[in-house]
């Protein structure tokens, strides 16, 4: 995040947003910069129509160090006739989910702007769920202060045929619920869809988890016109379908301002900028105990005295979510199958 680059030549980045935005024509409506390619974003207004726009060459002088649109942003953009539209100002972020580009500290790429929650989606099984990947979202969402809500897709293939027999999932994640929202899904049987619409209400979610898990196929029942969007907007670009990295936000019907972000470039995140001695503040469930080891400096992986510890023994930390602080504070290579 930005926050973290407090010195080099963009330090007076800040101060220069501010003054930034010139005055927008009178006419500029407001919108969400649904997708981008490149130097065109898509601007979604507020009656759904949406505006392949360019960025106002006056704009383009102005934020540096960071990407000037973004998928996320909120703007002002004038209609300029034939489904095409001139982005005239870009709102302040609320915050960013973004990462250093390759081969430089100076710029950030940024995967979405103004998230206000991520959603890490998987399945019960099929694929089996990876929860080393699942904590390594885990923390890296905490270590952008980005709350977290986790789905569990597929319910329909539990195990438990019966209400008395154990359940796969709740096996697996009922030990997260104490921590973070789990939602129990099933884009199959429309399972738990109705409490999803209400976690993901009036928000912007950005959405990530390994593939086959069933995430396109939750936001086609989430927004059943997502399919056609995306093949119209190939189609005036020119262009074949959006990159796999690419975000892109998904509005779901209703009342409310309600963006589902499918952000596969999350994964390429990772934990940018985490230090190994913050980690510890990065499982929720260690803080109460952080500041009681013996030693001030405890990495909490093999000291005497080491409250962590003593809580995992005692069943008060699960031990596979310890074994997963473990992993990340060696540094483990991320094992993302
Ligand atoms: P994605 O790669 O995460 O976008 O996953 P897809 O939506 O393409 O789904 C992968 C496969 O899982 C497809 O064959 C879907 O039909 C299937 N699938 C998705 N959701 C469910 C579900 O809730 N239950 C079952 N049984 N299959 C599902
Ligand atoms: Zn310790």
């Amino acid at each position: 995040m930005t926050a973290q680059r407090k010195t080099g030549p963009r330090s007076d980045r800040d101060s220069r947003d501010v003054e930034s935005n010139p005055v927008p024509s009178p006419e500029a409506l407001p919108g969400v910069v649904v997708r981008a390619y490149g130097k065109f974003f898509t601007v979604q207004l507020a009656d759904g129509r949406e505006l392949l726009s360019t960025v106002k060459g006056v704009l383009k002088r102005q934020r540096r160090g960071t990407d000037l649109v973004a998928v996320g942003d909120r703007v002002l953009v004038r209609d300029v006739g034939e489904g095409e539209g001139r982005i005239e100002s870009v709102e302040p972020r609320t915050r960013t989910l973004s990462r250093l580009a390759r081969h430089t500290n100076d710029v950030e790429q940024i995967i979405l702007a103004n998230p206000d929650q991520a959603l890490f989606l998987f399945a019960v099984r099929d694929p089996e769920p990876h929860l080393r990947l699942l904590d390594r979202f885990l923390v890296m969402a905490e270590s952008r202060n980005l709350p977290a809500i986790i789905g569990v897709n597929k319910m329909d293939l539990d195990i438990a045929a019966h209400d008395d027999e154990p359940s796969l999932a709740r096996s697996l994640f009922s030990g997260y619920r104490a921590i973070y929202p789990v939602y129990y899904l099933s884009a199959k049987t429309g399972q738990g869809i109705t409490e999803l619409r209400q976690a993901l209400n009036g928000k912007i979610t950005a959405v990530a988890g390994p593939s086959g898990v069933g995430k396109s196929s939750l936001l086609n029942l989430l927004d059943p016109t997502r399919d056609r969007a995306v093949g119209a907007i190939s189609a005036a670009t020119g262009k074949g379908r959006h990159t796999t990295t690419a975000t892109v936000l998904h509005r779901i019907p209703g009342e409310t301002q309600t963006f589902v972000a499918d952000t596969p470039g999350i994964r390429a995140l990772s934990l940018q900028g985490v230090e190994a001695d913050e980690l510890d503040q990065l499982f929720p469930e260690m803080r109460p105990f952080l500041g009681q080891c013996r030693y001030a400096d405890c990495s909490h992986v093999s000291e005497p005295g080491c409250a962590v510890q003593a809580a995992v023994d005692a069943g008060e930390i699960r031990q596979e979510r310890y074994e997963s602080y473990v992993s990340l504070r060696r540094g483990d290579l991320p094992d993302e199958g």
